[in-house]
């Protein structure tokens, strides 16, 4: 006799019971409302409709209509809009009151769902809402948000604290007049804002939102409905459905895009969830009946199965569609299938080719799921348009994210330059770097350099400034801050995609106490004094801004540190050999369309010594340095040498001959007749030049 775990996998049960239709949930007109639930083990099925999202409000009891393919149908004639529903689900003589799976709000805490007139949910001109414009991959720019840590500080100025609505509140400020929240992002000039789950997660209680308890929101409840503790009302249904389309449209007219982080590898609880309320046991990988637990959190989702699949790709088309959201970051992708996902960028391309895919390509557990049927780092070259999160990069610049003494690139260890290379191409095989000494790979992961994104810091684990004062106990404060000026020149002018974490450009801490030197590496529900930014912190740290600033701003101007294919990196990408040891310098053939430079040469010295490096013939000029980057010329070297200052990056570009005639009648060759041979002058001569 078969296991239940093996009849829900097999091609029989699927020829029986996939139910392959766009009607599932409730659908919702002004005359009457269709409800369509799939069930496919329960003897008996009848909707329940409440006045209220909680409480003691019954309206009435209407039975429902065994359909095809395992689902139940009702029809109710009346407007529903605003009236809140639940399902009541009899399997082998036992009945369950579950929300519906594709219900598209709720009341408070998620506990009925709620038929909606989604058109009556739109911000004026949502019709006319226009997405910033993106052209590919790789021009994107991620930082990753908390909702609630944008706005809970005092000094965020911002008045919908913890709110949706707080993401878009424009004209705010610091104590000290420095733009705070979106004003500030927009400053820094990112592409994407990408926020952690803003989905309706359980464990904050809606009703007492007075607690201000704070939760990073992995502990999925229902995926189609936007959280109720970020809405300003969590118990009418509508409120955070009009909200976060608010922030999404106030996103768009600043010019950012927005990204969900999403959890569709587990749910919170998995017993009583209503996914198993619904179908017991179906939605989730078993093993001899008993929930296996890749997540760790004590379940995992069954992505192979045809229904779990659906219902991952119904959501995230339901978020592309009905609220514009530009890309997706899937968490612990590694406990999907692949063939799932590229189900579902296939989907997605289907409503716009420009959202943007990833997700961190590993799984929190073992998983019934074999490895190479995982969307796992090592197979992102199988899934095309979709990129994973580079470990290798992360833990090369910084050092282990889990051994929290253990040095990083930046910070002086030795043998990572190898490590820093892979990051540099994106990932990809290219055939200057030796596979055998990259950190976690030996061989590429990524097939384009679309698929990689670096990064040092999220918002797992220490974060980038934390991580160095721990592991660097003899550096000066000042050393810590190159070491992050580094990090950040690494992770811009590398190929792939870059990622942030929001307040990395300011020092973003942790502590735990007023001592400052114990630091919060796991905040999950840590209070807001220790997760949300403090934006005073920008005015000490406004060197540190700026920098990340002007590599955006370097990265945007430069398409040749963002190419789209492997055959260009592989081709234009050159490392010099014979540099100062623990160094990375590299050459990029940049003639290509829409860009300035010839060339481009960038240089890693992590040595807590200046090094020199002699340059290619021609007449080179450096626009990144120890202290500065950005679009403005900083000064000029001519067949010379320069010094790169102790743990910096030096950035140079040769100027496509059109662009150098150009210079040259705006006399900016003051600085560069002859050969410059000390970088030290040059640097003294970029400072005075700045100040
Ligand atoms: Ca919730």
């Amino acid at each position: 006799m078969l296991l239940q775990e093996e009849i829900f996998s097999s091609e029989e049960f699927n020829k029986k019971y996939y139910y392959d239709g766009n009607d599932l949930g409730s659908i919702y007109t002004k005359e009457k409302t269709k409800f369509r639930v799939w069930a496919p083990t329960a003897t008996e099925v009848s909707l329940n409709l409440y006045k209220e999202g909680s409480g003691n409000n019954l309206i009435e009891i209407v039975s429902m209509e065994q359909d095809v393919k395992g689902t139940w149908v009702a029809e109710v004639n009346k407007d529903l809009n605003g009236v809140y529903y639940t399902y009541l689900v009899t399997v082998e003589g036992k009945s369950n009151e579950a929300a519906d799976i594709y219900g598209r709000t709720s009341g408070v805490n998620g506990k009925r769902t709620m038929v909606i007139d989604l058109l009556s949910t739109n911000p004026d001109s949502w019709q006319n809402d226009v997405k910033p414009p993106f052209v590919k991959m790789t021009d994107a720019v991620l930082y990753e948000l908390h909702v609630r840590d944008m706005s809970m500080d005092k000094s965020s100025d911002i008045i919908n604290k913890g709110k949706f609505l707080g993401i878009i509140e424009e004209g705010t400020t610091n104590s000290y007049g420095q733009k705070t929240g979106i004003d500030h992002i927009k400053e820094l000039g990112i592409t994407h804002l990408h926020l952690l789950p803003s989905f309706d997660f359980k464990t904050i209680d809606e009703s007492k939102l007075e607690e201000n308890k704070f939760n990073w929101g992995y502990d999925p409840q229902n995926y189609n409905i936007p959280e109720g503790s970020y809405s300003t009302d969590p118990t009418n249904g509508a409120v955070r459905v009009k909200e976060f389309k608010k922030m999404v449209q106030g996103l768009h007219k600043n010019g950012i895009r927005v990204v969900m982080d999403v959890v569709y590898n587990h749910t919170f609880t998995a017993l009583d969830s209503d996914f198993n309320k619904t179908v017991p046991n179906y939605y989730y990988r078993t093993k001899n009946g008993i929930f296996t637990d890749a997540s760790a959190c004590g379940n995992e989702t069954a992505s192979e199965r045809l229904m779990v699949r659906k219902m991952i790709t119904d959501s995230l088309v339901y978020w592309a569609t009905e609220y514009k959201v530009d890309g997706f970051r899937f968490d612990l992708m590694g406990i999907h299938d692949i063939e799932t996902m590229n189900g579902i960028r296939k989907a997605l391309d289907k409503v716009d080719p420009s959202i943007i895919l990833y997700g961190e390509g590993w799984t929190g557990g073992d998983s019934p799921l074999p490895e190479h049927l995982r969307a796992v780092k090592s197979n992102t070259y199988l899934m095309p348009g979709i990129a994973a999160f580079s470990d290798d990069m992360r833990d090369a610049v910084k050092g282990h994210v889990f051994y929290e003494d253990e040095k990083g690139f930046v910070s002086g260890e030795k043998d990572l330059v190898e490590s820093i290379k892979f990051g540099v191409v994106g990932a990809i095989a290219h055939d200057q770097i030796d596979y055998s000494k990259v950190k976690y790979s030996d061989r590429p992961w990524a097939k384009e350099p679309s698929q990689a994104v670096n990064y040092v810091s999220a918002h797992d684990n220490l974060t980038l400034w934390d991580k160095l004062n721990i592991s660097t106990p003899e550096s000066s404060y000042e050393d810590r801050v190159k070491m992050t000026k580094l990090s950040a020149a690494i992770v811009l002018t590398s190929q792939g995609i870059p990622f942030m974490q929001a307040g990395e450009e300011m020092l973003r801490s942790k502590p735990v106490d007023e001592s400052r030197t114990k630091f919060d590496e796991n905040s999950y529900v840590s209070p807001d004094s220790i997760n949300s930014i403090k934006w005073d912190e920008k005015y000490s740290n406004i060197s540190i801004f700026n920098y990340y600033k002007g590599l955006i701003a370097f990265r945007k101007a430069h398409p040749a540190l963002r190419m789209e294919s492997a055959t260009d990196v592989q081709e234009r990408i050159r490392f010099l050999n014979n540099v100062p040891a623990k160094t990375v310098a590299f050459t990029i053939d940049a003639k290509m369309k829409d860009e300035t430079a010839d060339s481009i040469i960038v240089i890693y010295n992590p040595n807590t010594v200046a090094k020199e490096f002699t340059l290619p013939s021609g007449r080179w000029t450096a626009y990144i340095n120890e202290d500065f980057a950005g679009v403005t010329p900083l000064a000029t070297v001519t067949n010379g040498k320069v010094y790169v200052a102790p743990i910096s990056a030096m950035v140079l570009v040769k100027e496509q001959q059109v662009k150098m005639q150009m210079n040259k009648k705006a006399k900016l060759t003051a600085l560069g007749v002859g050969a410059i041979a000390s970088g030290i002058l040059l640097g003294l001569l970029i400072k005075k030049r700045r100040r």
